[in-house]
């Protein structure tokens, strides 16, 4: 974890402890202009930090139950 200085909404700035994954979380409240309701509803698919930003690593299926296997 690092401290660094990011934008915060109404042009100041704050010192953060920042990992990799919330520094994407940042920048996903930052790209929605602040609203942070609003990164939940991102469309932007591909987007390289879609998958992450909500703060937490997204492993597709996980925490789904799998459908059951058909007998051939
Ligand atoms: S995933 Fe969405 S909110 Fe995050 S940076 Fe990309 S476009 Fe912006």
């Amino acid at each position: 974890m690092i401290k660094h200085t990011i934008r915060k909404d109404g042009g100041k700035t704050v010192t953060v402890n920042l990992t990799p994954i919330k520094a994407i979380r940042h920048q996903c409240i930052e790209c929605m202009g602040f609203q942070f309701r609003e990164v939940a509803e991102c469309t932007s698919q591909l987007c390289p930090l879609f998958p992450f930003r909500m703060g937490k690593a997204h492993t597709p299926g996980r925490g789904r139950k799998q459908a059951p296997e058909k007998a051939a």
